[in-house]
């Protein structure tokens, strides 16, 4: 595996790549989570490429871009482990030279659950993307379930401005208990990891629901919402049963999913599950 640092040098060798080029974009800290993506690209893509870049750009003012875990040894190591062919890790100066001023916004779609709380996220998700896709020409990347806004947002870009690659997006990876495996896990205090169960417990429950045939979207959000409040957060953002495509109020449980964003002391949290 080779690490790159220069998007030019990245460009220059994946013009030369043979195949289906996959691109696996990651802010690091790698996980298991991160790792499905990898195994992912390596079963379906001839050439894998990681990119491992915290993008100041999708970070809000007050957020934790500084705080952020960055530990590129680990990451290099577990890409390596995984068959990855190039680990991308560009400095934010060559990602953005002075000067920069070119953004892709996809309106909308961005306004509502996590673009509400975060306004100028997915503008630094969406430009950041699409500027990974262009460096590596890469006939697919892999996104993760787990931010489901995201791969919404993602894919109506590409449609919208005609990319040629696919999205392919990646069931959630949880820890045994249940817990949703992210990055900002490790911001959390013991305490805060056992409450935080309450999330994923609602996200089960919701789908057991609509198995045994409940289709009452306002059952499933006021049950998922108490579950939650069980574990005393500081807020919740949203408990909410949307269209998967559209991300507009489900009218019928069953087909929608059911997203959640909960505040604690120390870490805010997303989850969600599909409920068919
Ligand atoms: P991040 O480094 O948080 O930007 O995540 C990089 C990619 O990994 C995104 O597509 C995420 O959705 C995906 N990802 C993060 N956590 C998980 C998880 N627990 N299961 C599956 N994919 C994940």
């Amino acid at each position: 595996m080779q690490i790159i640092n220069r998007p030019s040098e990245v460009s220059l060798i994946c013009s030369h790549a043979k195949g289906t080029i996959g691109l696996v974009p990651t802010m690091g800290a790698l996980h298991e989570g991160h790792l499905s993506l990898v195994r992912k690209a390596r079963e379906m893509c001839d050439f894998v490429i990681v990119s491992d870049f915290v993008n100041p750009h999708q970070f809000g003012e007050g957020e934790d871009y500084d705080k952020y875990p960055r530990v590129p040894d680990k990451d290099a190591a577990l890409c390596e482990k995984e068959g990855a062919d190039i680990l991308f890790a560009p400095s934010a100066a060559d990602m953005y030279p002075r000067g920069f001023s070119t953004w892709v916004e996809v309106k909308g779609l961005t306004d509502i659950l996590e673009g509400e709380i975060r306004p100028i996220h997915f503008r630094g998700v969406t430009t950041v993307c699409l500027k990974l896709f262009n460096i590596t020409r890469c006939g697919k990347a892999f996104f993760g379930q787990k931010d489901f806004q995201q791969v919404c947002v993602i894919r109506k870009m590409t449609k919208e401005l005609n990319l040629p690659l696919d999205i392919v997006r990646c069931p959630i990876v949880r820890d045994p208990d249940g817990l949703a495996k992210s990055s900002r896990n490790a911001y959390m205090t013991f305490g805060e990891r056992e409450r935080a169960l309450c999330i994923s417990r609602a996200m089960f429950a919701a789908r057991r629901a609509v198995e045994n045939g409940c289709r009452a979207v306002e059952e499933i959000e006021k049950t998922a919402l108490e579950e939650i409040m069980k574990s005393r957060p500081v807020a919740v953002d949203y408990v909410t049963v949307r269209d998967p495509e559209t991300l507009m109020p489900a009218e019928n449980a069953a087909g929608s999913v059911l997203l959640a964003a909960v505040r604690y002391e120390n870490v805010r949290l997303i989850d969600n599950i599909l409920l068919y």
